[in-house]
């Protein structure tokens, strides 16, 4: 008979307190019901199940407990379970440089796996997936935003110099973010194989990408990138898409 254990980290020390069952090694808390079905259900009711979980931590940004579940779902061959997993170790060290090439190398697996299996599907699922970048990019400029409003209030005006340089490492982390975001914009439109199918929510997400570029760059936030330049190549993405449609 399968053994009843924790379907985050695999650990069988489960202790019941107050009616819930507690994880002793992670903390995750299950009902008995959940336990029972981890017996009764099939693999793809547990694979559903284990992907509902993986979501909840991921948006109660659980963000440990989360990529443990992602990483369980990836080593079963799920792409799109690796792409969260690199997500949320993202998100546990944001500043962390090496990480977002991993989302990006992980996100353009995804794509393509989507794209080939089903493209009626493909935006929404990868719109959800750019979002969710868009909110991670966005939450990294904060972060350089705020370190550098920080320390200009604590040094005094003589030190022009060392605010110079934390103004310029500023622009430079949060340059960085946004072009994580615009390039991940890039590899969902330059996936799929028929831009008629993108959703208007997808165009939305690009626009928010360039409106927030556009923001920083007079805030003097960030000094990389041209938004016209950019604005122009989604433009044209989107009136070819237009025209196929049409056609079509
Ligand atoms: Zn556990």
């Amino acid at each position: 008979m399968k053994k009843i254990e924790c379907e985050v980290c695999g650990s069988q020390r489960l202790v019941k307190e107050a009616g819930r069952f507690i994880c002793q090694a992670c903390g995750v808390e299950y009902s008995l019901p959940e336990l029972q079905s981890q017996i009764i259900d099939s693999p793809i009711e547990r694979n559903q199940r284990l992907f509902k979980r993986a979501k909840d931590l991921f948006r109660a940004r659980e963000y440990e407990a989360a990529r443990q579940l992602y990483q369980r779902l990836a080593e079963r061959g799920d792409l799109s379970a690796e792409f969260y997993e690199k997500l949320c170790e993202a998100h546990l060290e944001p500043l962390r440089k090496d990480c977002r090439s991993a989302i990006l190398t992980s996100f353009q697996h995804s794509l393509e796996n989507l794209w080939n299996r089903d493209p009626d599907r493909y935006f929404k699922q990868a719109s959800q997936m750019l979002g969710e970048i868009i909110v991670f990019g966005l939450t990294v400029e904060e972060i350089y935003e705020e370190e550098f409003q920080s320390k200009a209030a604590r040094l005094e005006s003589t030190s022009m110099q060392t605010l110079k340089k934390e103004h310029e490492k500023m622009q430079e982390g949060a340059g960085a973010a946004w072009l994580l975001m615009d390039q991940a914009a890039h590899l969902c439109a330059e996936t799929a194989g028929d831009l008629s199918k993108a959703s208007s929510y997808f165009w939305e997400l690009v626009d928010a990408i360039l409106d927030d570029l556009s923001i920083n760059q007079k805030r003097g936030t960030i000094a990389l990138g041209d938004v016209q330049e950019e604005r122009k190549y989604f433009a044209k993405l989107k009136d070819g898409a237009k025209e196929t449609e049409e056609v079509n």
